[in-house]
Parts: C-alpha cells; structure tokens; sequence
C-alpha cells in the first residue's frame, strides 16, 4: 500500500548538514496499524511528514497505492492534498471559532478539492465521522469546548472524513495524561479494526507500540533497526538497541562455547547458560537477552545473590539483585517479592532466552 526507498532528508545545522532520515526503506501493508518507533530525534516525525507531502526528501521514492507521490532524483513531489492522506499531528488542530462540526466539514469544502460534496454527502460524512470518534451529539458545540482528549478525537475526525487510503498520527495523544493516553489510544485502535485503514503512527512509546500496532518498525538515526510484528520484536530482538528499547532487559554478554541442535551454550558472568538459536557460530561474542520476568529468585542463605532494592507495582514487584557483579532487574508476581537484604538463587527460564550478537564487544 505504502513503500519508501531510500528516503534521505538532510538539515542544516551550524555550516554543515545533519542526516534526519538516512536511507530509510519500508513497505507499509494495505490496512495494517504500523507504528514506527524510536526515541525522539531518531527521524520518525521528518519520516512521516515526506509521506504527508509536507517535506521534500533529498533522495528516496515514496509509492503509496501503486503510484509514485515522490522520487526526489525525477522532480516528483504530488502536492499533500493530492496524496489521499489524512494527518493528525501532535497538538489538536482545531479551528478554535468553529463548531465541532464545522471543524469536520470545513476541509472538504475547502482548498483545491477538485469534487466538492453535495450538501446530503456533506452531511452524511460529517455525522459519519463524528459517529466513528464517539462524538456524535457534540457537533454544535464550539470546538474549543471540548476535552483535550475530544479535541484529539475530533481532529481523527477530520482527517477521516475524506476518506485518506492512508491515516498518518504523529505522537497525536503524547499531550494527553497517561490514563486518558490508554482510553484514547485503545478507542483508535478499534476505530481502525472498524474502518480498516491502512494507519502509519509515530511514537516513542514502546508500551504503546506494542499494544496498537500490527507492526512496528524500530527507527534509530533516521534508519529502521528491525520491522516486525510486536511479539516478534518483543520476543526475538535482533540487535543491542531493540533489545533495550523495547521492553526492559538484562543485556548479558557472553561467548558461545558450544552449538548443539538448534540450541548453544554462552559462558557468562552468571555460568553457562543455554539459548535457543541457530544462527550463531561458536567462539562468537553474544548479548543474551534476558527479560525481567524470565528471572526467577528462590531465597536461599547460602546463595551469592542479593535483593539490592523491591519496587511495588501493584500486580508486580520489580527487584534489582546483585549477582556475580551484574544487577540484575527481575520481575515476579508480588506473592514472590523477596525482603531487600536476602540472598537468593537466580533461575532463568531458558526456553524464553534470546541472544543477539555482540558487535562492539567483538571489536
Ligand atoms: P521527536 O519524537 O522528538 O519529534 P523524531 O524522531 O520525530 O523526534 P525528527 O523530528 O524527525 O525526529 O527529527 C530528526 C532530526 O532532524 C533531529 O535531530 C531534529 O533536530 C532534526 N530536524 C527535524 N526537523 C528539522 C528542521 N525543520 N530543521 C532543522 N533540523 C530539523
């Protein structure tokens, strides 16, 4: 539905130029929830705003429904409102001296639309939108009458109710409080199970990420890490900063020293430990990622681990132990928490285990 090749866009910074995006290439599927995520300055913003048509990339192709809307190397740049999509930026966009539904119907009646609707179609996409966000009713009122989270809502509204092929959110509820965060989040979520349009958003919350996308692509100085369904990223990292970025892990840094039928052995600072893996050969230096919640902890005095520190999480307690010199963070279910100070034996649930290869600890 969407493909970017090569996208490279430059900016100035004190006389010389610093790369925001650097060749980055993705294929975005018809109707999936694609999430790019990354921390912030790592290019996702500058990203999608090619795809909008609100930058000219330096170099790269964007293709989106089978015709080319950029090739920077032929002069191709398809104006934004040309490009069937929709967007939805960080602040709520709203014309403040409109109402709700004005705020709506305004974009399609406006610009260099080459169809206006008719006055019946004009109604009926409006109320339709409307009636997706969840606001329906509201419609007369002033749009700066409603919540930051309505606010949020109406601005999908607006980019919906042109019927984009491709709906572009950047960081759109990061302004809202961390619970309203989830409401809204999970009310677009079935928005797009409802309507089924293709969705690119940008964040660089992993938690959420994780919990919208059908895919997430992993975006790091203006490059993609890894593109993979959340569990995948989740479960089967391919490199130190995935790893790291998404999700909480303990980065364990070993050597292969044996290879037996799809599983190896990696000495670590914490004994040998096995992993299940077939794509590393042996004497390669790994970081074997373990999870917090792949750690179990049994008190016992005459162990060499201790309970340094106990977070209560509610349905969790979050410990870091010291062991063999490593902290470790170890998550497990509040009847587990072990009192600070204890000694305990670390266990690691082996068959979770993933590794990925060392590449600085290799030089
Ligand atoms: P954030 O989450 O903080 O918005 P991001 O991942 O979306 O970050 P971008 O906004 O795409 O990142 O910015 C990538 C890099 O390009 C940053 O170093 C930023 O300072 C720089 N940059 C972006 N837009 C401009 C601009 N208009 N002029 C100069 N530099 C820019």
């Amino acid at each position: 539905m969407l493909s970017l090749d090569g996208l490279t866009k430059a900016y100035p910074h004190g006389g010389r130029h610093v790369h925001a995006v650097n060749g980055l290439s993705l294929e975005v599927p018809e109707g999936g929830f694609f999430t790019l995520l990354g921390p912030s300055g790592c290019g996702k913003t500058t990203t999608l705003r090619c795809i909008a048509g609100l930058e000219r990339p330096d170099a790269g192709v964007i293709r989106l429904a089978d015709h080319v809307v950029t090739d920077a190397e032929r002069g191709i740049h398809v104006p934004p409102d040309r490009r069937g999509v929709g967007m939805v930026f960080q602040e709520p966009t709203i014309w403040p001296h409109m109402s709700v539904r004005d705020n709506v119907a305004f974009p399609l009646v406006s610009g260099s639309r080459r169809r206006r609707p008719s006055r019946a179609e004009l109604e009926h996409r409006v109320s339709a939108a409307l009636g997706i966000v969840r606001l329906d009713g509201l419609g007369s009122r002033r749009a700066t009458d409603l919540s930051g989270g309505q606010q949020q809502r109406l601005a999908i509204a607006r980019a919906l109710a042109a019927n984009p092929r491709v709906l572009l959110l950047d960081e759109p509820f990061s302004s809202l409080d961390a619970r309203l965060r989830e409401e809204v989040g999970l009310e677009l979520l079935r928005i797009q199970h409802e309507l089924g349009v293709t969705t690119v958003y940008v964040t660089h919350d992993q938690a959420e990420a994780l919990a919208l996308s059908t895919q997430v692509a992993v975006v790091q100085g203006g490059l993609v890490e890894q593109v993979g369904s959340p569990r995948e990223i989740y479960e089967r990292p391919r490199t130190p900063f995935v790893a790291e970025f998404v999700g909480a892990a303990n980065l364990l840094s070993g050597v292969v020293t044996e290879r037996v039928n799809g599983s190896v052995t990696v000495s670590t600072e914490l004994g040998l430990v096995r992993v299940q893996d077939d794509g590393i050969e042996r004497g390669e230096r790994v970081l074997v990622v373990v999870r917090p919640e792949h750690i179990r902890l049994e008190p016992d005095p005459g162990a060499d681990a201790t309970i340094e520190t106990s977070a209560f999480l509610g349905n969790s307690v979050e410990h870091t132990v010291r062991c063999n010199g490593e902290s470790l963070r170890v998550r497990v279910t509040a009847s587990d928490a072990v009192e600070p100070g204890r000694t305990v034996a670390v266990r690691l649930d082996e068959a979770r285990l993933t590794m990925v290869k060392d590449e600085a600890g290799a030089r």
